[in-house]
């Protein structure tokens, strides 16, 4: 069978299958955030790990290597974040092409420990390798919660509210906008100069926000231990595709209203240089790294005394169905048209 026929999720759904023999530690096995793995009575240990890969999640011309050595911890702190723990330690590991000078390597350092210091991520290991083919970076964290903190994707009800954290789609129009200014750099039509004034103040937030995301590790902290939450995963892959991940584990739908979904006024002013409408940033373009999460009525009283800074966009039903409702007040299937590594 071809991958591109099965996909990243489904392939990962085989491999689960084939692995489905875990030890009775573990609590939470493959197909969440992180795994969550018992290591006394209360405590457990949470552990990811994500892999960046020129060509497929960057390219050496358009970041530098103190904002990729900044994400490859972001997008983990974020993995832990959706569990609601706490993060410790870090392990990476680098296949390094002989072009890359010593010097960025240092730089990818500079931009790596700067994030994990300020969530107290200790870097205790890693391995070192040449790289025939591009430069690629894994990186693994461990981080723990208590037992009665764990939020998993699998939890949400019908009639519990879908609510995200901060604003979507800014990092996917921000990729866009540095990928069509590095095309320009190079094109001979444009000058130096038009090169140099491309960018708007909201066209550098959004790339800001591309580079060097912010994980939500406190606020996922702040939810899970007032256990108000039922659901949560980081949106990595879009809102749709992460919705879809709640819903399938969940075994339940959801309606999304497509007015309620946060656009930030930077994604809104830089529109007219965009290719698509911001609305479709925010469902299909990913590596947002905020918080969706579900709230049961039980829990709105509690979640609304964090003061979190977040947009309920819609509900969780039954049946299996994923909607959205659009301007005209008009349903229609919410697609899962995120990031998919093999489906294209
Ligand atoms: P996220 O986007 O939150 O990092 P992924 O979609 O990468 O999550 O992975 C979903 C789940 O599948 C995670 O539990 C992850 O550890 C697991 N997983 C992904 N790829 C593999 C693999 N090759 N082998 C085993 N588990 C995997
Ligand atoms: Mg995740």
């Amino acid at each position: 069978m071809k991958l591109s026929s099965l996909g990243e999720f489904g392939l990962i759904r085989k491999i689960r299958k084939l692995s489905s023999r875990t030890s009775p530690l573990t609590v939470i096995g493959i197909g969440d955030d992180a795994a969550a793995l018992r290591i006394s009575p209360a405590s457990l240990l949470l552990a990811t790990t994500d892999m960046l890969v020129e060509g497929i999640h960057f390219n050496l011309s358009t970041t530098d290597l103190y904002s990729l050595g900044w994400k490859s911890v972001a997008v983990n702190l974020s993995d832990i974040a959706a569990m609601g723990g706490v993060p410790r330690f870090c392990l990476t590991s680098l296949s390094i092409p002989s072009s890359v000078p010593a010097e960025q390597i240092l730089d990818f350092y500079r931009g790596f420990n700067a994030l994990a210091k300020t969530h107290h991520a200790a870097l205790v290991g890693g391995d070192t390798c040449a790289s025939g083919n591009g430069l690629i970076i894994s990186v693994t964290i461990l981080g723990e919660t208590n037992r009665k903190w764990l939020i998993t994707r699998s939890g949400a009800k019908p009639g519990d509210r879908i609510f995200v954290t901060g604003t979507l789609g800014d990092s996917a129009a921000g990729m866009e906008l540095l990928q069509a200014g590095s095309r320009s750099q190079k094109s001979e039509v444009r000058s130096q100069k038009v090169a140099a004034s491309f960018i708007s103040r909201e066209e550098k937030r959004l790339i800001q926000k591309h580079l060097r995301p912010e994980p939500r590790v406190e606020w996922g902290k702040k939810i899970a231990q007032a256990r108000c939450a039922s659901a949560m995963i980081d949106i990595s892959d879009g809102l749709s595709s992460d919705l879809g991940h709640i819903c399938e584990q969940s075994k339940a739908g959801a309606i999304v209203h497509s007015g309620k979904v946060p656009l930030s006024a930077a994604l809104l002013k830089a529109k007219e240089r965009l290719k698509h409408a911001p609305l479709q940033y925010a469902l299909s373009g990913g590596e947002d790294y905020e918080l969706l999460f579900t709230v049961p009525p039980s829990g709105m009283k509690r979640f609304a005394a964090l003061n979190i800074p977040a947009m309920e966009i819609g509900t969780i039903t039954r049946g299996r169905k994923l909607l959205i409702i659009d301007e005209d007040g008009e349903k229609k299937p919410l697609k899962p048209t995120g990031y998919d590594h093999f489906a294209r």
